[in-house]
């Protein structure tokens, strides 16, 4: 049993349940898990790491952990890991956002950071929906799905968050999901250690707003669609149309804090 799972079992002989705000089978609570393991695993000091959580459900993951937090305002989370990251270029700034808040409000933001590098991990928890909201379409629900706001199906394409952050220049991108939990936690460890931006994507289920709107039955239908559709990308075939999972982006230029620090360097060298 590792210690993470000792102190869990410590705390469940107190308390009958976690004070979380996480529905039963919502697919963030394994993606906190992973990344609790893997700051655990790279046994980097609690002091070094900071969260950024933008706000929505996943933005509730910065409250439950030991680690410097800030909760910000919708869509500006990396703007605060920006500011943190440039003033601070030792601290691993783990920047924790939604969909919604990524991919829409945020989408601007998110292009910038991976166009300048800034050494942040940007982790998207994907749940195809605005949860904490009621369920509207977010840029990420598939063409066709059913939300609030698209009550006959989305008429919209969805973005693709690993080809978005390629395109616009990230170190290193990947995509993994709550019901790989191993992959995970090994990505998670890649996206926090690498250098310059890197984005992770961890597909989840939202049994709630989204997987009742869209007539999976339960939650178990959700993660045996997710096993289904998804592919790791190395077995990827031409012609599959599963969504795949790995690595997919692993550059080594440095980041903006690197060339940041090196240009004062330059200019004022006695410091
Ligand atoms: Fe999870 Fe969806 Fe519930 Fe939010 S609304 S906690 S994403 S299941
Ligand atoms: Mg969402």
């Amino acid at each position: 049993m590792s210690d993470v799972t000792k102190l869990i079992h410590e705390y469940l002989r107190h308390n009958k349940k976690f004070p979380h705000v996480f529905c039963a089978g919502c697919g963030h609570g394994i993606v906190l898990g992973s990344l609790v393991r893997s700051v655990h695993a790279l046994q980097l000091p609690k002091d070094n790491v900071v969260i950024v959580a933008g706000i929505g459900c996943s933005g509730r993951m910065a409250v439950y952990v030991d680690f410097n937090t800030v909760h910000t305002a919708h869509g500006r989370a990396l703007t605060f890991a920006t500011g943190i990251k440039m003033a601070n270029p030792e601290l691993h700034v783990i920047c924790v956002m939604g969909d919604g808040d990524a991919l829409s409000i945020g989408g601007n933001h998110l292009i910038h950071a991976a166009r300048r590098n800034i050494g942040v991990t940007a982790l998207i928890l994907n749940n195809q929906i605005y949860g904490m909201t009621g369920g509207q379409c977010s840029p990420a629900t598939p063409q066709g799905d059913l939300s609030m706001t698209s009550p006959y199906g989305s008429l919209e394409q969805p973005f693709d968050t690993v080809e978005l952050a390629k395109a616009a220049g990230a170190n290193f991108v990947a995509r993994s999901t709550s019901f790989h939990a191993n992959q995970l936690d090994t990505l998670m460890q890649q996206a926090i250690m690498h250098p310059g931006f890197s984005v992770l994507e961890a597909l989840t289920p939202c049994p709630t707003q989204y997987g009742r709107k869209n007539k999976f039955r339960n939650v178990v239908d959700m993660y045996t669609w997710l096993k289904k559709n998804t592919v790791k990308v190395e077995k990827l075939k031409e012609g599959d149309t599963r969504i795949p999972t790995g690595v997919f982006q692993m550059l080594d230029r440095p980041g903006l804090e690197e060339r940041y620090s090196e240009l004062r360097r330059s200019l004022r060298p006695e410091e």
